[in-house]
């Protein structure tokens, strides 16, 4: 209780953690972590981010992982309230940025609701840390003056987006969760006017030492992607930027690679 006789109320920090590598936590979120007497995890965050809470910390996993989930997003709603109310600092911690394709507002929307305390603290999203990682930039003053962020999950089997407004010169356009939805993907931008070679690529675990990239055009990228096998988490980047993958690329670059580039006769 508190000196008025309230009951003393906790916080809830929803935190982004972002695309992987621990070293990109923001210094807040590394703070609050430190803090956390309760700490909630889905399956896209980092064991090593989540081992950084307070010693003694409860740490809950929620799950999350496609059509596998382990708690309803109702009962991990009431769950952050029910801690709160026990005077608990709960850190919230989901992969990337809770506000970009995370349900942050959602889970938000009910802590406001019921007056339960909260901050939010932003992560680097997958788009922009995942491309680093690759060497894409995501926007260029030659060939990408606008870049958008859109879901290629599939709802009922189909992916529904506005394909007339994606495939627009200039542009790049960033798939997060589209990985099924490739070959579909591919097509209809082709049928709606993309050239045929537009480079794309697929970076699976970006950021992290598993990190593999992909690269194609809209033809051949769909059976290079499945020849080689990617899996989720998997991000899809597609514009004339990827070109630049070949030149820029710096993160888990073999040596081998810059043996043979030195020892090339220039
Ligand atoms: N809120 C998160 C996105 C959650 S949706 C963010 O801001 O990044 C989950 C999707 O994000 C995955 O299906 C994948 O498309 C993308 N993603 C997240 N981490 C990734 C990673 N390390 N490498 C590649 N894609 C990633």
């Amino acid at each position: 209780m508190g000196a008025d006789g309230e009951p003393l109320c906790g916080k809830v920090y929803l935190v982004g953690a972002g695309p992987g590598d621990p070293e990109l936590l923001t210094l807040r979120a590394f703070r609050v972590l430190g803090l956390a007497d309760a700490v909630l995890y889905d399956h896209l965050v980092n064991s090593e981010i989540v081992g950084l809470a307070r010693r003694g910390a409860q740490r809950i996993y929620v799950g999350k992982e496609r059509s596998n989930h382990t708690l309803p997003q109702h009962e991990i709603n009431h769950l952050l309230i029910k801690l709160a109310r026990r005077g608990h600092q709960v850190v919230r911690l989901k992969g990337g940025d809770p506000f970009i394709f995370g349900r942050g507002g959602e889970e938000i929307e009910t802590l406001a609701l019921c007056g339960v305390p909260f901050e939010i603290v932003p992560g680097i999203t997958a788009a922009s840390g995942v491309a680093a990682y690759a060497g894409i930039p995501l926007t260029h003053r030659d060939c990408a003056h606008a870049c958008v962020f859109v879901t290629g999950h599939l709802k009922d089997g189909s992916v529904d987006l506005d394909w007339q407004a994606l495939a627009r010169p200039l542009q790049t356009i960033v798939v997060y969760m589209g990985l099924l939805s490739l070959p579909k993907l591919c097509q209809e931008l082709i049928t709606h006017g993309l050239p045929q070679t537009t480079p794309a690529a697929v970076i699976q675990q970006g950021t992290t030492a598993a990190q593999r990239v992909v690269t194609g055009t809209l033809v051949t990228l769909p059976a290079k992607v499945a020849r080689a096998r990617l899996k989720p988490p998997a991000l899809i980047i597609i514009g004339e930027v990827v070109r630049l993958h070949a030149r820029l690329a710096w993160f888990n670059v073999s040596i081998d690679r810059f043996d043979t580039a030195l020892a090339a006769p220039a």
